[in-house]
């Protein structure tokens, strides 16, 4: 047979096969049921597509302003930053590099959920944050320590300048680490001071039980952690201040403007050390800026959240914010 071109002058004869799907085809009458049965076909199996990917918006719970720590129970006194309300959006954004500043908070926004990450330090701390004895455990108001009372096994002192009456105790690790970092802003003129650090269960029971006692636990809430859910009780945080600065600086936010500040915001991812509470991200973290608290979580993960421009560890674990207790 030969090859019939594009314009063929001539039908070639059609097979018996070929006239019944012509005589089903469009625009007859057959070929619409044929056409209806297909388009259910491709929607069924769209919505079956669908529902096979789990998938889920999720509002993001609508920031409210969360209490404010203090110096004695809590995380220090709060002062300065306005709460700006970040959203899960924000998390993303800071994911992507973008600052959360940038970001238009206030509004419940949907969620997207952030992808696992298969390794690297992220993985590994993803992998860690429920685990009390990793220097990568998650302590915020959405995830107490567990077990409630959990002591750390290898608290030592740190040979460390520690403010009046201080005792310091960290983990062994983070001991090491404070050592090799206060050393460091020394050799930079900078003298780095320990006005807090672990604290135990019990010690936090007395504080937060007096301050019930005093005020009532709405009003203690605002100003005392609750024992379990303080980062001072893994013995990974410490708060710093400037040994050339005077008392008044203590636990405010001028710690911020003081050299000693200045450098830890600089250097103390270097050492494994974050500024936990950044400014304008209580929503995340649940406390205002606190230029002044530290917490150990290693070199690897500390360094990775620099590199990306990563402000919180709730971001870094892809959890939305813990701005209050559920
Ligand atoms: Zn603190």
């Amino acid at each position: 047979m030969p090859l019939l071109g594009f314009h063929q002058a001539r039908r070639a004869p059609l097979s018996r096969w070929q006239r019944t799907v012509q005589a089903l085809s469009w625009p007859r009458p057959g070929g619409m049921l044929l056409s209806a049965a297909g388009a259910a076909v491709v929607l069924a199996a769209a919505v079956g597509v669908q529902s096979a990917y789990p998938f889920q918006s999720t509002t993001a719970a609508p920031a409210q302003r969360s209490p404010e720590p203090a110096a004695v129970a809590g995380n220090g006194p709060a002062s300065g930053a306005p709460p700006v309300l970040p959203t899960a959006a924000a998390g993303l954004a800071a994911h992507a590099g973008t600052p959360p500043s940038s970001i238009p908070g206030g509004a419940p926004t949907t969620a997207a959920p952030v992808p696992p990450v298969a390794s690297g330090p992220q993985a590994a701390a993803v992998h860690n944050m429920s685990n009390p004895a990793s220097v990568l455990v998650l302590v915020n108001k959405h995830h107490p320590l567990n077990p409630l009372d959990y002591q750390p096994p290898d608290l030592v002192t740190p040979n460390v300048p520690a403010g009046p009456g201080e005792l310091v105790l960290l983990r062994r690790e983070a001991a090491a680490a404070v050592e090799r970092m206060f050393a460091a802003a020394g050799s930079n003129g900078v003298s780095i001071t320990v006005q807090s650090s672990y604290r135990s269960y019990a010690t936090q029971v007395s504080l937060y039980g007096s301050y019930v006692a005093q005020k009532g636990q709405e009003s203690a809430d605002t100003s005392s952690a609750r024992p379990g859910y303080s980062e001072h009780q893994t013995g990974l945080a410490l708060d710093i201040g400037d040994a050339n600065v005077g008392a008044d600086c203590e636990f405010t936010i001028c710690v911020e403007e003081t050299a000693a500040g200045r450098w830890v915001a600089a250097h103390a991812a270097d050492y494994g050390f974050v500024v936990r509470y950044p400014p304008g991200l209580q929503a995340v973290t649940g406390y205002l800026y606190e230029p002044w608290h530290l917490r150990y979580v290693g070199t690897a993960a500390a360094l990775d959240m620099r590199a990306r421009g990563i402000p919180t560890y709730e971001q870094y674990l892809g959890l939305q914010g813990a701005p209050g207790y559920k």
